[in-house]
């Protein structure tokens, strides 16, 4: 478990202490969002311009990304990750995308050693080539900060374990926000492709969708956080927002870093295809 003490044993005891850091869970929706000029991603640049403007800005991004899924829980430990493009079908102008951050070897060697698998008592696993920065992290980190110059960890989840052991990390996780660093769950509050509806305006979601993404919302502005864990007790709404949990999981990271005295703000609130909810929080 990560405390003050193993803190300042570490490689960063040179990083000083900081205020700290908001907890973002973005929804990001279609990979289209990191290049159309549309609502989502210029919110997603007036985010990442009032972040730089803080006294303190982030020194290192930890993005939990519903696109990287591993047995066990691995952090990418490479100097300089690869922009990945892991989706089919889109135009050219999309898979033309780099975003050249570095990555940050020796904070992800410090952060696997502080945070325990669930379960066990081994540190998260290292990645030293295989992954990089996929889609679900730089699609929204490029409209956020187009410098590319704050390095970004990757952290993956193992999807085959309980939604409780996903928030337990998120709680280990959390004195990471008083050294500088920006805890961002990437995923959707709903997520379904299979009934995606293209025509669809931004205000108009299936019933179920609307549902879920109510119900959700309704627990984080009343702060009752644990119980985004018991997300299957919806039944068949659960069902149809997620028939796979992998975009619900990031929300769940990003939830256990939180502190009883931060505030949650909603933002891009709406839908993508009727069945994509693209709320977004941000505590602090
Ligand atoms: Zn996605």
């Amino acid at each position: 478990m990560l405390d003050t003490a193993s803190l300042a044993a570490t490689p960063w005891s040179d990083l000083p202490a900081t205020e700290r850091m908001p907890v973002l869970f973005v929804g990001h929706g279609s990979p289209m969002n990191a290049i159309e000029d549309n609502r989502w991603r210029q919110r997603w640049q007036a985010l990442g311009h009032e972040l730089l403007s803080r006294a303190q800005p982030p020194h290192l991004i930890l993005c939990i990304s519903a696109h990287w899924l591993t047995p066990g829980w691995r952090l990418t430990a490479m100097a300089q990750p690869r922009t990945i493009h892991d989706f089919g079908g889109f135009p050219q102008a999309l898979f033309d995308q780099r975003y050249p951050a570095p990555g940050d070897p020796s904070a992800a060697r410090f952060i696997s050693q502080s945070v325990l698998q669930p379960g066990s008592s081994l540190p998260l696993a290292l990645d030293e080539g295989e992954w990089g920065l996929d889609h679900g992290a730089w699609s929204i980190l490029k409209p956020m900060f187009p410098a590319a110059d704050i390095p970004v960890i990757l952290l993956s989840m193992d999807d085959s374990r309980p939604a409780t052991e996903h928030f337990a990390i998120g709680r280990q996780l959390a004195p990471l926000r008083e050294r500088g660093v920006l805890i961002v769950g990437s995923g959707n509050v709903v997520h379904n492709l299979r009934t995606m509806r293209r025509d669809a305006a931004d205000n108009q979601a299936y019933d179920w969708a609307i549902e879920f993404d109510r119900v959700t919302a309704e627990h984080i502005a009343q702060k009752r956080l644990p119980s985004l864990c018991d997300f299957q007790q919806l039944g068949a709404v659960a069902q149809m927002a997620h028939p796979s949990w992998e975009h619900y999981l990031p929300l769940l990271y990003a939830a256990g870093a939180v502190s009883e005295d931060d505030e949650p703000s909603f933002f891009n609130e709406g839908f993508q295809g009727a069945s994509i909810s693209m709320r977004s929080v941000m505590w602090r």
